[in-house]
């Protein structure tokens, strides 16, 4: 291996080509059910564990130099000029992290220089600890009256008056070596001081930005912890454990309301939330004081992240490159090597699976071990993959944490192999946090912020056609029903492929191959009913308005080919709709060219005679229908003639609904937009117009309740609208 890999990944696929040819990725699978015998053999593979140590050190740089620290220092310097205090504030804590332990001057000088830009972010108590240590570190007596006006102005500001008597006094004393201007100049400067106003600081902690606390539908349920007390977990062989209603739920109840057990945030993100809770980063943002690099919310997440980040602290850059399997190290690492041993030996527990034998605690490690890792049923190079990652984060602790510091040779390997179940698990239990937002005034779109593990809402099997839909309040999974369940039902989620957008083929290989299991829902299974998008991209049938089937392969010339209807069963002629499919191709493009131009008129004629084409020869679900439809509906809107504008929108909002289903977002989407239209038209209209647009209003603001939430922005809209309309009817 000589070669240099940037990258882990291609670290990885170096290592399994080589493993291959060894033979030894096959020696890791065969190594049946034992995970800390899997990482021993990698760790005692000498060859292996030097280059893993060598890459380990080229990611983790921590050389100690005067010239380093110095270097850092000046940076923050100039970044404290230009008031950029949260990277300067990282730039002395590298500082810091690089000077030499007997250049105490050096150290003291970037420890009151951090001080400053702590003071200038109010974080008086970091700020007060910083100036504590660099005094006992030899600093330079001609700077300290400085560092004492600033000791005095945190001390007020935390109203700590007594401590700031005494340090009134020191202050006074080092004023001693100063040159007369000087010492003037200071005096009147702290006269100032005392008069300024104390001015505490209202130290707001970690309040919610979420007013509405979400409840689950009958309450949350005891032994199942974020769960509606509506469901049951289940168990069986072939499905191990299920989720279930006990009684009927409506579309829309809430069946979770989960707090990870874990999570970690993506590194796009790391500058801007918080390390522990993925909340935004207030103004008052709290620094890891360590490495400087990691910023949390409140003093309160910095602490509760002590448990695990104290361990990672400065381990960022490599943790980052592993990816997810940082998640997996992460559980071991939260709940502690004690705890983590002290469970291996209690075999009652790792028997026993929570909520079937006992009740299920999100925040127990047992729950967290008996999440499925589908580790055996892993082709032979992945499961090498996630070995080495495993061996590698084993290693990664043992050299650069003091977390092993107690624990025997053989105890480090079964820890290792408790990583490895860990990152095998996230593969089907980890949940991206996302969040809505704003592109611009009228769409949002869902940004994956963290990784996180949600240990109840895990427990839900896949369907390609679910029957829940996921959303967060901060990093809380609110879960809700999409459709109703009946008492006994089983509740399933969706992992990714849904059935309205993927073909089956594609679902089941993506279902196989990431997850390892071949899906059974109903459109899975019955291979007698066709692909939906073989239905939607249908054309119309002219004697019924239903469904013609696609004729696969051409026995006979297009003119003269015939199809049956799907809800009539007649035979019709293919030929004669597709003909007008071509004709609506043409005018469409046309149309669509003339309103670029800003044609309006010209595009509203071409589109006109598109959307008539397409209405007689597509189904009505067709998306090219809704698509025409909406452009025509535009332009409509933009000369300000709402009444065919409504038309139009009728046509695209059905396309909508029939691709993407009832409570869909896109649908939601198209309802927003309808409703503007019926807004225009309320006043001049009929009460029917108006009981319809309520109607409507409520409908997209239920869908957006479930998907986003009642905080988000579209949903607040739509409110705002809905008390608009009320208003405007009172007249
Ligand atoms: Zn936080
Ligand atoms: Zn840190
Ligand atoms: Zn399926
Ligand atoms: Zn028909």
């Amino acid at each position: 291996m000589s070669r240099e890999l940037s990258n882990w990944q291609e670290l990885l696929d170096s290592f399994t080509e080589t493993g291959v040819r060894q033979g030894k990725v096959s020696k890791i699978h065969q190594t049946r059910s034992n995970n800390a015998e899997r990482i021993k053999i990698l760790l005692e593979d000498e060859e292996l564990r030097v280059v893993l140590l060598k890459w380990m050190n080229h990611q983790v740089k921590r050389q100690r130099s005067l010239e380093a620290a110095k270097c850092f220092r000046e940076t923050g310097n100039r970044q404290f000029s230009l008031k950029d205090y949260t990277a300067c504030i990282e730039m002395y804590s590298q500082s810091i992290l690089s000077c030499p332990v007997e250049n105490e001057v050096e150290l003291s000088l970037a420890l009151a220089n951090r001080s400053a830009a702590l003071f200038q972010l109010d974080l008086f108590e970091d700020c007060l600890q910083d100036i504590r240590v660099a005094l006992t570190k030899n600093y330079p007596s001609h700077l300290l009256p400085k560092i004492l006006t600033r000791k005095i102005k945190s001390l007020r500001k935390l109203g700590l008056m007594e401590d700031c008597q005494t340090t009134l006094a020191e202050l006074k004393a080092s004023l001693m070596h100063l040159q007369v201007s000087e010492k003037n100049k200071i005096q009147s400067d702290i006269k100032v001081m005392l008069m300024d106003d104390q001015g505490n600081e209202n130290t707001q902690d970690r309040d919610s930005e979420f007013d509405d606390r979400i409840i689950p539908f009958c309450g949350e349920n005891l032994s199942f912890k974020g769960a509606s007390a509506a469901l049951d977990i289940r168990h069986s062989v072939e499905k191990s454990r299920y989720v279930v209603a006990n009684r009927d739920i409506m579309a829309g109840e809430t069946l979770f309301v989960e707090q990870p057990n874990a999570l970690v945030v993506l590194p796009d993100f790391q500058t801007t939330r918080c390390h522990h809770c993925t909340r935004e980063l207030p103004l008052k943002r709290y620094p890891c004081l360590s490495c400087g690099k990691i910023w949390f919310c409140s003093n309160a997440c910095r602490q509760e992240s002590s448990c695990y980040h104290s361990f990672e602290c400065g381990l960022d850059s490599v943790l980052n490159s592993v990816g997810i399997a940082h998640l997996g190290a992460r559980i071991v690492v939260s709940y502690g090597l004690e705890t983590i041993l002290a469970f291996l030996k209690d075999t009652e527990k790792v028997k026993k699976i929570s909520g079937i034998d006992s009740s299920y605690d999100t925040k127990s490690y047992q729950v967290m071990f008996h999440l499925v890792s589908h580790t055996e049923r892993m082709a032979p190079d992945e499961l090498y993959q996630y070995a080495l990652t495993a061996a590698f984060l084993t290693l990664l602790l043992e050299q650069h944490t003091k977390f092993f510091q107690l624990a025997s040779q053989e105890d480090r390997y079964l820890v290792g192999g408790l990583i490895l179940v860990h990152i095998c698990q996230m593969v089907s239990n980890a949940h991206a946090i996302t969040e809505i937002c704003a592109l611009d005034e009228n769409s949002e779109r869902q940004e994956r912020i963290a990784t996180a593990i949600y240990p109840s809402a895990s427990l839900m099997n896949h369907s390609c056609d679910p029957t829940v839909i996921n959303s967060f309040q901060g990093n809380t999974l609110i879960v809700r029903a999409i459709r109703d369940v009946r008492k006994g039902d089983e509740v399933f989620n969706c992992y990714g492929p849904h059935y309205r957008r993927m073909r089956r083929i594609e679902r089941l290989e993506m279902l196989e191959s990431q997850y390892s299991f071949v899906c059974t829902c109903e459109h899975c299974c019955d291979t007698n009913t066709e692909d939906f998008q073989d239905v939607i991209y249908s054309f119309a049938c002219p004697s019924c308005n239903g469904s013609l089937v696609n004729p696969s392969g051409s026995y006979s010339p297009a003119q003269f080919q015939m199809t049956l209807c799907r809800s009539c069963k007649t035979q019709q002629s293919y030929f004669t709709q597709l003909k007008a499919d071509l004709e609506a191709v043409s005018l469409d493009a046309r149309g669509t060219e003339a309103m670029d131009q800003g044609d309006i008129m010209e595009a509203i004629k071409l589109l006109t005679k598109c959307v008539q084409l397409r209405k007689r020869a597509l189904f009505k679900g067709h998306p090219d229908l809704g698509k025409s439809a909406d452009k025509l509906a535009q332009c409509y809107a933009f000369i300000g003639n709402y009444e065919e504008c409504e038309k139009m929108l009728r046509i695209s909002l059905i396309a909508v609904e029939e691709r993407y289903g009832r409570y869909s977002i896109e649908k939601a989407n198209e309802l927003q937009k309808f409703t503007d239209v019926l807004m225009e038209l309320a006043s001049s209209r009929n009460q029917d117009l108006r009981d319809e647009l309520v109607r409507h209003l409520e409908e997209a603001m239920f869908i957006y309740r479930i998907h986003y939430g009642a905080w988000s922005h579209s949903y607040k809209e739509l409110q705002r609208k809905k008390i608009h309309l009320t208003t405007l009817l009172m007249k």
